[in-house]
């Protein structure tokens, strides 16, 4: 699937191997479905390779486009079924600011997201965000309220975009 032309591209913002990001990615996908007993269909594991080739938010429109043109779920709801099936089972994650999904940096890991979203390039990168549900946990003890989901997501410009926009 990937090169090795390719094999330096930002994730989120960091420059890594990114042939390696993609198959460790699908390899512990495959493990976690295997161990759970949930079925990794070919237009489940299509739709986590899309979502992982840029580290790019994408529309589930945009998934299902891509999805089309390859002869896999050419019914929107199969696209969109994967898209769920990657989210509740933590493989992928929904960037509400954007309406979009990116595929999770850390799979596997028990974890609160935070999203650093560049409102240039749009790429998007994931980061622990355990500081930020500490606070929130804190305050919600305060006044008694119980927590279901927490969404931390900052938008700004990445590195290289500020340095493109300053040359
Ligand atoms: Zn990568
Ligand atoms: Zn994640
Ligand atoms: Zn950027």
């Amino acid at each position: 699937m990937t090169d090795r032309m390719e094999a330096s591209r930002p994730v989120g913002f960091q420059r890594h191997d990114h042939g390696d990001c993609v198959s460790s990615a699908i390899e512990s996908a495959e493990a976690r479905c295997r161990e759970d007993g949930l079925r990794f269909t070919p237009v489940r594991r299509r739709a986590l390779e899309i979502l992982l080739e840029e580290h790019q938010a994408m529309g589930a429109y945009d998934v299902l486009k891509r999805l089309q043109e390859e002869g896999l779920g050419s019914q929107p709801p199969a696209a969109y079924r994967a898209l769920d099936f990657l989210v509740s089972h933590g493989f992928a994650h929904r960037v509400e600011r954007l309406n979009a999904f990116v595929a999770c940096t850390h799979p596997g890991a028990d974890h609160v997201p935070a999203f650093l979203i560049c409102t240039k390039c749009e790429r998007v990168a994931e980061t622990v965000s355990i500081p930020a549900r500490n606070l929130l946990d804190a305050a919600a003890e305060h006044t008694g309220f119980t927590i279901d989901t927490v969404l931390v997501e900052a938008e700004g410009l990445c590195a290289a975009c500020q340095e493109r926009r300053s040359a």
